[in-house]
Protein backbone atom coordinates (compact mmCIF):
# COMPACT_ATOMS: atom_id res chain seq x y z
CA UNK A 1 0.00 0.00 0.00
CA UNK A 2 1.28 3.54 -0.68
CA UNK A 3 2.90 5.23 1.60
CA UNK A 4 2.19 9.30 1.92
CA UNK A 5 4.77 12.28 3.15
CA UNK A 6 2.22 15.49 3.67
CA UNK A 7 3.69 19.23 4.42
CA UNK A 8 2.94 21.34 7.02
CA UNK A 9 -0.09 23.02 5.02
CA UNK A 10 -2.08 19.45 4.90
CA UNK A 11 -3.22 18.81 8.30
CA UNK A 12 -6.77 17.72 7.51
CA UNK A 13 -5.60 16.13 4.08
CA UNK A 14 -3.22 14.29 6.53
CA UNK A 15 -5.79 13.18 9.06
CA UNK A 16 -8.05 11.98 6.65
CA UNK A 17 -5.70 10.12 4.92
CA UNK A 18 -4.82 8.27 8.05
CA UNK A 19 -8.24 7.43 8.77
CA UNK A 20 -8.79 5.90 5.67
CA UNK A 21 -5.98 3.55 6.18
CA UNK A 22 -2.85 5.03 4.81
CA UNK A 23 0.29 5.64 6.12
CA UNK A 24 0.90 9.38 6.30
CA UNK A 25 3.73 11.02 7.62
CA UNK A 26 2.82 14.71 8.75
CA UNK A 27 5.76 17.17 7.79
CA UNK A 28 4.98 19.50 10.92
CA UNK A 29 8.24 22.05 11.19
CA UNK A 30 9.97 20.02 8.58
CA UNK A 31 12.17 21.70 6.07
CA UNK A 32 11.51 20.75 2.03
CA UNK A 33 15.17 18.91 2.32
CA UNK A 34 14.17 16.77 5.44
CA UNK A 35 10.81 16.05 3.31
CA UNK A 36 12.60 15.02 0.42
CA UNK A 37 15.43 13.39 1.91
CA UNK A 38 12.25 11.02 4.07
CA UNK A 39 10.43 10.23 1.21
CA UNK A 40 13.39 8.73 -0.39
CA UNK A 41 13.88 6.47 2.74
CA UNK A 42 11.02 6.02 3.21
CA UNK A 43 9.49 5.18 -0.21
CA UNK A 44 6.24 7.87 0.16
CA UNK A 45 4.74 10.26 -1.86
CA UNK A 46 5.16 13.84 -1.39
CA UNK A 47 1.71 15.49 -1.17
CA UNK A 48 2.39 19.68 -0.77
CA UNK A 49 0.91 22.86 -1.87
CA UNK A 50 4.46 24.12 -2.65
CA UNK A 51 5.04 23.81 -6.73
CA UNK A 52 8.78 25.25 -6.14
CA UNK A 53 8.98 21.92 -3.55
CA UNK A 54 7.19 19.47 -5.92
CA UNK A 55 9.45 20.47 -8.93
CA UNK A 56 12.68 20.15 -7.14
CA UNK A 57 11.13 15.92 -5.78
CA UNK A 58 10.01 15.73 -9.60
CA UNK A 59 13.49 16.46 -10.89
CA UNK A 60 15.01 14.08 -7.90
CA UNK A 61 13.24 11.07 -9.36
CA UNK A 62 10.52 11.56 -6.43
CA UNK A 63 6.87 11.11 -6.57
CA UNK A 64 4.98 14.23 -5.36
CA UNK A 65 1.11 15.06 -5.94
CA UNK A 66 0.86 19.12 -6.07
CA UNK A 67 -2.42 20.21 -4.27
CA UNK A 68 -3.80 23.09 -5.25
CA UNK A 69 -7.24 23.39 -4.22
CA UNK A 70 -7.76 24.77 -0.46
CA UNK A 71 -10.74 22.38 -0.37
CA UNK A 72 -10.43 19.25 1.54
CA UNK A 73 -12.68 17.00 -0.95
CA UNK A 74 -10.84 18.43 -3.94
CA UNK A 75 -7.50 18.13 -2.04
CA UNK A 76 -8.56 14.19 -1.11
CA UNK A 77 -10.24 13.15 -4.73
CA UNK A 78 -6.56 14.43 -6.33
CA UNK A 79 -4.94 11.75 -3.88
CA UNK A 80 -7.79 8.65 -4.31
CA UNK A 81 -8.03 9.14 -8.05
CA UNK A 82 -4.28 8.12 -8.20
CA UNK A 83 -4.47 5.60 -5.09
CA UNK A 84 -8.02 4.38 -4.13
CA UNK A 85 -8.67 4.06 -1.15
CA UNK A 86 -9.81 -0.05 0.31
CA UNK A 87 -13.06 0.14 2.33
CA UNK A 88 -11.68 -2.43 4.66
CA UNK A 89 -8.89 -0.33 5.81
CA UNK A 90 -11.01 2.23 7.03
CA UNK A 91 -10.21 3.27 10.63
CA UNK A 92 -7.27 1.56 10.73
CA UNK A 93 -4.66 4.21 11.75
CA UNK A 94 -4.64 7.12 14.47
CA UNK A 95 -5.59 10.53 13.13
CA UNK A 96 -2.75 11.64 15.88
CA UNK A 97 0.10 9.85 15.39
CA UNK A 98 -0.48 7.42 12.53
CA UNK A 99 -0.14 4.17 14.96
CA UNK A 100 -2.25 1.26 13.80
CA UNK A 101 -5.57 1.38 15.36
CA UNK A 102 -6.77 -1.74 17.80
CA UNK A 103 -10.74 -2.71 17.41
CA UNK A 104 -11.85 -3.41 20.72
CA UNK A 105 -15.16 -5.03 22.39
CA UNK A 106 -18.34 -2.45 22.71
CA UNK A 107 -17.83 -3.59 26.42
CA UNK A 108 -14.56 -2.06 26.42
CA UNK A 109 -15.39 1.46 25.87
CA UNK A 110 -18.58 1.94 28.65
CA UNK A 111 -17.97 4.82 30.64
CA UNK A 112 -14.46 5.74 28.40
CA UNK A 113 -16.98 7.11 25.63
CA UNK A 114 -19.76 9.94 26.00
CA UNK A 115 -23.11 8.21 26.81
CA UNK A 116 -24.75 9.50 24.09
CA UNK A 117 -21.57 7.47 21.28
CA UNK A 118 -21.83 4.59 23.20
CA UNK A 119 -25.65 4.30 22.27
CA UNK A 120 -25.58 5.33 19.11
CA UNK A 121 -22.16 3.37 18.24
CA UNK A 122 -21.17 -0.22 17.56
CA UNK A 123 -17.82 -0.66 16.60
CA UNK A 124 -14.54 1.27 18.41
CA UNK A 125 -11.20 1.50 17.81
CA UNK A 126 -8.32 2.66 20.06
CA UNK A 127 -4.46 4.36 19.93
CA UNK A 128 -2.58 1.90 21.88
CA UNK A 129 -0.03 4.93 21.86
CA UNK A 130 -2.54 7.91 22.14
CA UNK A 131 -4.99 5.88 24.59
CA UNK A 132 -7.47 7.31 22.53
CA UNK A 133 -10.74 6.01 21.35
CA UNK A 134 -12.41 6.37 18.29
CA UNK A 135 -15.44 5.87 16.31
CA UNK A 136 -17.32 6.61 13.21
CA UNK A 137 -18.36 10.06 14.46
CA UNK A 138 -20.60 12.58 12.13
CA UNK A 139 -17.79 13.80 10.54
CA UNK A 140 -17.54 10.02 9.04
CA UNK A 141 -21.87 10.75 8.01
CA UNK A 142 -20.80 13.88 6.15
CA UNK A 143 -17.42 12.43 4.43
CA UNK A 144 -20.03 8.76 3.53
CA UNK A 145 -21.54 9.93 0.38
CA UNK A 146 -17.86 11.67 -0.63
CA UNK A 147 -16.50 8.25 -0.15
CA UNK A 148 -18.83 6.19 -1.80
CA UNK A 149 -18.47 8.09 -5.22
CA UNK A 150 -14.77 7.80 -4.74
CA UNK A 151 -14.86 4.09 -4.28
CA UNK A 152 -17.26 3.06 -7.19
ZN1 LIG B 1 -2.26 7.69 18.28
Amino acid sequence: MVRFIADEMLGTVAKWLRILGFDTEYAREMKDEEILITAEREGRVILSRDKDLCSTAIKNGLECIFLESANLEKDLEMVLSSYPPTPEKFMSRCTICNSKLVEVEKSEVKGRVPEGVYKRQDRFWYCPKCHKYYWEGSHWEKMRGFLNKICE
